[in-house]
């Protein structure tokens, strides 16, 4: 049972190692699943947020580089409808331009140019939507020059510094083939700039060389875009008129549809323009998408969070009925074991009791085998002394009639009755000392010629037919004579007694051959009591109290078994008792010890 409740410990300890083992791998599996979520809700949500942004970027780049167009084209045409103009040739041919700034600044109020201006064939401005720069020269500027040297409408950027910043549209005044002057209009591209730098985002408009011309960013103009550029394309660009370029601090490692400026990653979108290889950039900025993805991602992990938070708490409710459960145990247990204990002390205070009531019980049945034994002793002593009266009786009267010789036969009848009692009380000290008696070969039919000569008188007073049937051989067996003798007195003696009452009054006695000799004592008796094996119970009689003490079969039993015999007891077909004395033949007996 402990083995049992030792194994169910150990097997419980496995179960619960192995259950907090897949719980943990539970929560590795969870915590990994959790983490795989995250990181592929923001690859998604980035993907998203980034579609919208490139939508937008699209639409804005689209509509900002529409309108730079539109600006553009709208300047490009006035230089060259002014050029056949001819109110302004006339003035040119003539010298005259009291009405010429006039008529530009109502051109220009159309236009909305930054400025409009009329040079002569030398460069001095002539006249201007703008009257503050009558009188000063433009002969030195490249859209002059190149204007003067051209038949169609020329484009220049002028200045690198942000004040003297200008974008002409130049056209020759032409009069038959000569020149009288050039016309120029400068777009207002400044404005534009403006307009873009309310947006969220980071407009730009690089030439074909990859600088920036046009920016939202005052900053970023006239630097170089691309970071690859070779070492002499930079020195090319250098040597020209915008001189010393710089280079925006692009991210290197960002390119493509990616930008990292200034540590600020933008989405780009580029757009040809269609105007001398200009590019309009549209940069928008990722980190609207980052703080949105951000913000779901918070919420998400917030409801993560949550979950873990709600299954911890599940967990720890059922731990802390774990823990309710096994207090409630070990309290159980500690009932259970103060139960063990108070039983434990109840048991010995009844060990100690029952100890001293086996001492008293002892005692008793010593007692008791002392009054057993006194009753056999004065039993078996009764049956001689009553046969020496009869003898003492038959002597008596054989002296008075002086028949000497029988008298002498039955005092040494009397002689051999004192010797057998002599016997007899040595056999019940020899029976105290239990198989102190040596056993002897003894031959049967001795035995039971003893024993009916102790019988002989009360056989005789009663006129008992007896019938005996002894081998011939001797039956012989390993034994103790006299206590043969003692156990068929007590069946004859039964037997007498059960036949009393009998009209016709019969006793057998016959010893039968075989591997045990059965000695068998037989009479015409009523026969046994119902219950046959109460018989050999100590103090079981049926007889009237004086008359039988039943103690005969019970000390017959127990000579037999210590012969290593039995003794059986059956009712007879016919009616009367069958007594059966087995006791092993000497041969056997032998061939067993040998
Ligand atoms: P006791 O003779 O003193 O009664 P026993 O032990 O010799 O004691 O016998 C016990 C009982 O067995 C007798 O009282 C009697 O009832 C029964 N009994 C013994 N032998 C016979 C017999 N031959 N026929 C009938 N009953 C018998």
């Amino acid at each position: 049972m402990d083995g049992g409740a030792a194994k169910g410990r150990t097997g419980g300890a496995a179960t619960r190692w192995g259950a907090r083992l897949a719980l943990r791998l539970a929560a590795l599996a969870a915590a990994a699943l959790a983490v795989a979520l995250i990181w592929a809700s923001h690859g998604y949500l980035t993907n998203l947020y980034s579609e919208g942004l490139r939508n937008r970027a699209n639409v804005r780049a689209a509509i900002y580089s529409g309108s730079l167009v539109n600006v553009l084209q709208r300047h490009q045409l006035i230089p060259a409808v002014l050029a056949r103009d001819r109110s302004l040739i006339d003035a040119l041919i003539k010298g005259r331009y009291a009405m010429t700034s006039a008529r530009l600044i109502d051109v220009n109020r159309e236009l909305g140019a930054r400025s409009l201006i009329l040079m002569d064939r030398d460069g001095r401005i002539v006249a201007a939507s703008d009257r503050r720069l009558l009188g000063t020269s433009r002969a030195d500027q490249i859209y002059f020059r190149s204007a003067a040297r051209d038949n169609g409408t020329v484009f220049a950027i002028t200045g690198i510094a942000e004040r003297d910043r200008g974008f002409f549209f130049a056209h020759p005044v032409r009069s038959g083939g000569s020149l009288l002057g050039v016309i120029a209009v400068e777009v207002n591209l400044g404005q534009i700039e403006e307009g873009w730098a309310r947006d969220s985002g980071r407009v730009f408009v690089t030439n074909s060389e990859d600088v920036v011309i046009l920016s939202s960013t005052p900053d970023w103009r006239y630097r170089l875009l691309s970071p690859l550029l070779e070492e002499a394309r930079i020195a090319a660009l250098r040597s020209r008129r915008l001189g010393g370029l710089e280079i925006l601090p692009v991210d290197e490692a960002q390119s493509g549809r990616r930008l990292r400026i200034d540590g600020v990653t933008y989405l780009r979108r580029e757009r040809a323009i269609g105007f001398r290889g200009w590019t309009l950039n549209y940069l928008a900025p990722m980190d609207e998408v980052q703080a949105k993805v951000n913000a779901v991602m918070a919420l998400e992990i917030m409801v993560l969070a949550l979950m873990a938070a709600v299954i911890f708490w599940i967990n720890s409710k059922r731990a802390w009925r774990r823990l309710l459960n096994l207090q409630r145990e070990s309290e159980e247990l500690r009932e259970l074991n103060r139960r063990l204990s108070a039983e434990i002390d109840e048991r010995r205070r009844v060990e100690r009791t029952l100890a001293r009531t086996e001492q008293s019980l002892e005692q008793a049945s010593k007692l008791a085998a002392l009054g057993q034994m006194s009753a056999a002793v004065s039993h078996e002593l009764n049956q001689p002394l009553a046969a020496m009266r009869t003898y003492i009786a038959g002597a008596r009267l054989l002296i008075e009639r002086r028949r000497l010789e029988e008298a002498l036969v039955s005092i040494q009848r009397m002689d051999d009755l004192i010797g057998r009692m002599a016997q007899l009380t040595r056999q019940l000290k020899s029976f105290a000392r239990k198989g102190g008696q040596e056993l002897r070969p003894v031959d049967l039919r001795d035995a039971v010629r003893g024993a009916l000569s102790v019988m002989q008188p009360q056989l005789a007073q009663h006129a008992i037919e007896l019938v005996t049937d002894l081998p011939r051989s001797p039956c012989m067996v390993r034994a103790d004579q006299l206590r043969i003798e003692q156990v068929l007195v007590n069946l004859l003696r039964n037997a007498l007694d059960a036949i009393r009452s009998q009209p016709h009054r019969r006793i057998a006695l016959t010893i039968a051959p075989g591997r045990d000799y059965v000695i068998r004592v037989t009479d015409n008796g009523p026969g046994l009591p119902p219950d046959i094996d109460a018989i050999f119970e100590p103090f079981f009689t049926t007889k009237k109290p004086g008359e039988g003490l039943g103690l005969g079969l019970a000390i017959s039993a127990g000579i037999a078994q210590d012969l290593g015999g039995r003794l059986v007891a059956r009712n007879l077909k016919d009616g009367g008792a069958c007594f059966e004395f087995h006791l092993p033949a000497l041969q056997d007996m032998e061939t067993a010890a040998e």
